[in-house]
Order: C-alpha cells, then sequence, then structure tokens
C-alpha cells in the first residue's frame, strides 16, 4: 500500500514524525512561510497535546481534550496532513518512510521530531504488569488502568517526572515510597541547600515517604504476572502495586538503529539542526548536538527548546539557513507546591571560580541562590524557589554581565510581586553586606522601571 500524496514538481513534500511541541512547532512555521506540502506523522495521538498537562488530567483538574491547544479544524484550515502511524524505518536512498502497517510515504525533505522514552536498565522484573514509566498518553491510560486498586507505589527515581507522579498518586490516596539514588533530591541537578528545601517541602505530604541513597534491585511480582514487591539494593522488602520507573528519559530513536542516519545517545546534529543525511533534520528531545551550545547540555529536554528548535528548522527549510541559538539556559518547574526557576547557571556544586549567596526564609519557604564569579563578580545564575522573577530582566543582567551587588540593587526590578519586596528587600540586601562586607543599599529611585519598560516593550515587538 501507498500512502497517496499527488505532489507536483513545484510541490516540494516537508514530513514531519512526531507531533509534540517541536513537530507541531516546525509544522506551523514552515506554513507561515512557504506553500509546500506539510505532513506530519505520530504513533500516540492524531493531534497535538500539552504533555506537560497531563498530570492535570489524572488529577481530574482538566479533560485530555482541554490539553490538545488547537481545535481539530486547526490543521485542514492550515492545509497540514496529519498521519497516524508508526514510522518503521527510513530509506534515505529512496527518500521514503516505511510504516508498521508496510504502507510508504515519500519526502523531499524529512524532519524526525521523535521526542524521548522512559529510561529502563535491565531491572529484574520491569516488565511486570504494573510497571510503567510516565511519558505518553498511552502511560496515562495505563496509569488509570494499573491504580485502580492499588494502594502503595514505589517510584524510582527522583527527577521532576517522578514528583509529578508522586503528586497525581497521592491525590488518589495511594502511598508512595520513593527511591533516590542520591543523597539529596535531584542532587545531580541542584545544591545542597536547594535541595533540603524541596526535600522538606515534599515531606509535608502526607502519604510520602523519601528513601535516599537507595535502588532498586529487583520487581517481584505474583503469580499472575503483576508486580507484588520490590526489593531494593540496601535488602528491603517494599509491598507495592505499582512501580513508577521515572529515572530519566532518552531520545526515543531505536527505530533508527539500522538506518544510516548517525546517532549517539540522540540523532547528532550540527548547530543548524542537520544531520549526516541530507535533506534529514532532527529537533527537539531526539537531537543531540555535535558540539554543544556554550555550557548547555548536548540534549536538551524540555519544552521550549523543542519549541526554538521546531522555528529553526523551519527557518532553513524555508530557505533562509538558521542556526539554533537559544540564549541563556532558564528552566522552571513545580515541586507540588514549590514554585521553582533557574536562569544561567548554577550548578549542583561551586566551581572553582564561582561564590554564591544564598537567602532563605525557612517558614515561608522562599530560597534565592545567586552564583557569581569569585573575582569580577559578574552574575552566573540564580535559582528561585516560591518567588517569581522576570525571565527578561534576568536574562538582560546575564547579557550584560551584571554584577551580583548590581542584581541586588534592582532586585524588584526583576519580581513580580512587589509584596515580596516590601517585606524582604532590606533583609536581603543586609544579609548580603554582612556576609560579603559591603555596604549596598536597596535603589530607591534606579533606572529599573526605565529599563523592565524598555524590555518589555523589546519582546513586544
Ligand atoms: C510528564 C511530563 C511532564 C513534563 N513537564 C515538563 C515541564 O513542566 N516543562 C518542560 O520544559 N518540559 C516538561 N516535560 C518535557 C517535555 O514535555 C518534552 O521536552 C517535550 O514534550 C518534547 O517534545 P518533542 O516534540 O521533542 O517530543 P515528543 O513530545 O515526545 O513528541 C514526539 C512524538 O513522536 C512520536 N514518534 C516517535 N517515534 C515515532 C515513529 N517512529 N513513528 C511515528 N511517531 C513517532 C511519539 O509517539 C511522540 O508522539 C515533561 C515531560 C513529561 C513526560
Amino acid at each position: 500500500m501507498f500512502r497517496h500524496i499527488i505532489l507536483t514538481d513545484s510541490m516540494e513534500h516537508v514530513v514531519i514524525i512526531g507531533n509534540g511541541i517541536s513537530g507541531v512547532t516546525a509544522a506551523r512555521y514552515i506554513r507561515k512561510l512557504s506553500d509546500k506540502k506539510i505532513t506530519m506523522i505520530s504513533a500516540e495521538s492524531k493531534y497535538f497535546f500539552s504533555r506537560t498537562a497531563l498530570m492535570y488530567v489524572y488529577m481530574g483538574h482538566m479533560r485530555f481534550k482541554d490539553t490538545q491547544p488547537y481545535e481539530p479544524s486547526f490543521w485542514k484550515k492550515n492545509d497540514i496532513d496529519i498521519v497516524e502511524g508508526f514510522v518503521d524505518s527510513i530509506d534515505h536512498e529512496g527518500k521514503s518512510l516505511h510504516f508498521s502497517d508496510h504502507s510508504t510515504m515519500s519526502y523531499d525533505k524529512l524532519i524526525l521530531a521523535v521526542g524521548s522514552k522512559p529510561n529502563k536498565f535491565g531491572w529484574k522484573g520491569e516488565d511486570l504488569d504494573g510497571v510503567q514509566g510516565l511519558y505518553s498518553k498511552q502511560d496515562l491510560e495505563l496509569l488509570e488502568s494499573n491504580t485502580k486498586n492499588c494502594k502503595t507505589a514505589v517510584i524510582v527515581g527522583g527527577g521532576l517526572i517522578g514528583v509529578e507522579l508522586a503528586e497525581m498518586l497521592l491525590t488518589r490516596n495511594i502511598k508512595v515510597q520513593f527511591l533516590i539514588r542520591e543523597d539529596r533530591f535531584w542532587g545531580g541537578v541542584l545544591p545542597e541547600a536547594d535541595s533540603r528545601l524541596v526535600e522538606r517541602h515534599m515531606r509535608k505530604h502526607h502519604g510520602l515517604q523519601l528513601r535516599f541513597e537507595d535502588e532498586l534491585e529487583e520487581i517481584i511480582g505474583d503469580e499472575t504476572g503483576r508486580v507484588d514487591h520490590i526489593i531494593t539494593k540496601n535488602g528491603e522488602k517494599i509491598d507495592c502495586q505499582l512501580v513508577g520507573l521515572t529515572a530519566g528519559v532518552r531520545p526515543n530513536i531505536d527505530f533508527l538503529e539500522s538506518s544510516a542516519i548517525e546517532t549517539n545517545r540522540g540523532i547528532l546534529v550540527n548547530e543548524d539542526l542537520t544531520t549526516n543525511i541530507e535533506d534529514i533534520y532532527a529537533i527537539g528531545d531526539c537531537a543531540e548536538f555535535r558540539v554543544p551550545n556554550g555550557e548547555r547540555k548536548p540534549i536538551e529536554q524540555v519544552w521550549y527548546t523543542g519549541r526554538m528548535m521546531g522555528e529553526t528548522v523551519a527557518q532553513t527549510i524555508c530557505g533562509s539557513h538558521t542556526s539554533y541559538s537559544p540564549g541563556h539556559w532558564f528552566n522552571s518547574a513545580k515541586f507540588f507546591d514549590l514554585e521553582y526557576q533557574t536562569y544561567g547557571w548554577v550548578w549542583n556544586t561551586l566551581k572553582d571560580d564561582e561564590a554564591e549567596f544564598i537567602w532563605q526564609n525557612k517558614e515561608k519557604e522562599l530560597l534565592l541562590h545567586f552564583v557569581f564569579d569569585k573575582n569580577s563578580h559578574v552574575i552566573k545564575g540564580v535559582n528561585t524557589f516560591g518567588i517569581r522573577l522576570r525571565h527578561e530582566v534576568f536574562d538582560h543582567w546575564l547579557t550584560i554581565k551584571a554584577s551580583i551587588e548590581e542584581v541586588l540593587t534592582d532586585l524588584k526590578a526583576a519580581n513580580f510581586d512587589p509584596e515580596f519586596y516590601k517585606r524582604y528587600e532590606e533583609v536581603i540586601i543586609s544579609e548580603f553586606n554582612s556576609k560579603f562586607g559591603t555596604t549596598l543599599n536597596v535603589r530607591k529611585r534606579s533606572w529599573w522601571k526605565n529599563t523592565l519598560n524598555k524590555l518589555t516593550h523589546a519582546n513586544d515587538a
């Protein structure tokens, strides 16, 4: 069977495998910029949905259809063809795709936007019923059925998806045992003070038990092949009816194994998102940069970078060759009710040339963690918990290489919540002064209102 797409010679056919944030962004921008024929393929769901909102469906805050930002008619209106199916292999010489139902499709340009899948490490029992990751729409459906009669769950791996899963399960009164290999929460990413705050916050949730420095040894099933209990590396037995595997994700590229497309952990790309094969590009979670951008990781598995890569590749495909240039690193997340943001670089351990200033209010669960250059005092990054900073202001400070002193005296420019600064600005500055022997004052009538205006308007333009 051939999936019939009739092409005129002048009509270039761009095929995108994957309709996640990176794939749909590429499709939307290619449509904005050209009248090329566009086909988007997915094996997961017919229409794009927000993966980051899956938890709210389980918790009953949204229906699945509310996670779909575009009406089904949007795709037809924009002349973007949608195909449901799984691509088994790619014939790059013949420029065609082979589907698991034995159909084929030809392409002129191919964008791989195939995302990630949960890590499995060959644990004994990892394929038993009741053992699962949390990534796809199908995982959500499986979770619904796996938790019907579930009283206790074990979550393996303490990252962002693990926390989401814990929060989801607790809303159904399922007790959660969280196995975390490190000696603190998200220790591979967060500095110790930050980890401890998140732990304190999470411990408030009844039914959640954090177990540090312990790992999964084996999952044991009952006679029906369903999980019954686990054994940890420390030799403990934990009875459970669900095991959530949330020890990170990896690029979903097994189907490319026999292809000529060069891969490492992900699909290897140059800075313009081209692969080693002409007319094939990779974007989003599945792309691995041959040369990482500054201190950024070679594989970026976050929402906004997928969107940026989608926009970038669309420019190139539509004739305006563009390199991926994501600017300063930032990210945000929520640990239950605790909001977290990060701008620039705050590593889990200070580097030799770095100094830090941490201000926190333990009672209110507020924390600001600044890292700056020990000699020049140029700001390198900040982590915030319970406090929201304005992206455009912090991004600006990173660009102009502002000093920690400038940042602190004008910090109210970056803050969303005026009440926060009325209450805490003097305290923050005076703690900095006593730690570093400075005599800074909060700048009362400063540049920041004008600057903020300018930055906001620049962003609007
Ligand atoms: C539960 C959860 C919560 C998250 N929360 C956040 C958050 O708060 N903030 C944030 O920045 N990031 C978050 N992320 C990460 C973010 O969702 C991902 O970085 C992003 O969705 C990746 O988008 P993508 O377009 O690269 O790939 P995906 O969204 O994974 O889309 C790829 C699509 O391609 C399909 N596909 C793959 N192979 C084939 C094939 N051979 N044939 C056909 N179709 C195929 C897949 O089925 C999938 O539908 C979260 C992720 C999860 C799982």
